[in-house]
């Protein structure tokens, strides 16, 4: 399980924590003995996108560690004080340099054991330019049974690559949920 806990209180610096469920709460958290902060632990979200055009999906090649070398959609995580869409243009942009229409919400992936929900919209390409990023190697479009499954870097991207297969093989797209490991 993905242990979050402090070593020192981010507030006031005190080593002083100790792991208690606080009054009118039904879990344990830390709390610092110096400063009384309760520090919350909660989950994160990445946002991203699948970039695509008459039937092919824009991949990165990641650049960087986890993964460093096997393909990715353009994802990474929310920053405070952005909305997802936002969010999830701003690292497209950022990865693969491409400016997709967004098409609705496509999935959403959730790794409850990480504390990690993925939220990916769907995204419209007007055209094939792309300017990737210092955090991608490359950036290739794949035809969707041509895509190296073996080389994409997460299951949630695999998810959500499969699911657009289906969907563009359907003819309409729509918002697929998963949890991992199901
Ligand atoms: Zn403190």
């Amino acid at each position: 399980m993905f242990d979050p806990d402090f070593s020192f209180c981010p507030n006031c610096g005190s080593p002083q924590l100790s792991k208690l469920i606080p009054p009118d709460d039904n879990r344990e958290r830390q709390v610092c003995g110096e400063c009384q902060t309760i520090h919350y632990h909660n989950p994160r979200i990445i946002v991203g996108t699948v970039p695509f055009i008459d039937g092919e999906v824009l991949l990165c090649r990641r650049a960087i560690d986890p993964k460093k070398g096997k393909w990715n959609l353009p994802c990474g995580f929310l920053e405070l004080g952005e909305d997802l869409k936002t969010g999830a243009l701003r690292e497209t942009e950022e990865e693969a340099g491409v400016h997709p229409q967004l098409a609705g919400l496509h999935t959403v992936y959730s790794v409850p054991e990480l504390g990690q929900h993925f939220t990916i919209f769907a995204g419209r390409l007007s055209d094939k330019k792309m300017d990737p990023g210092h955090e991608t190697l490359e950036a290739a479009f794949f035809r969707l049974e041509d895509i190296p499954w073996d080389e994409v870097a997460f299951r949630s991207n695999r998810f959500c690559l499969k699911a657009l297969a289906r969907d563009l093989e359907a003819g309409s797209l729509s918002t697929h949920f998963g949890v991992y490991p199901e």
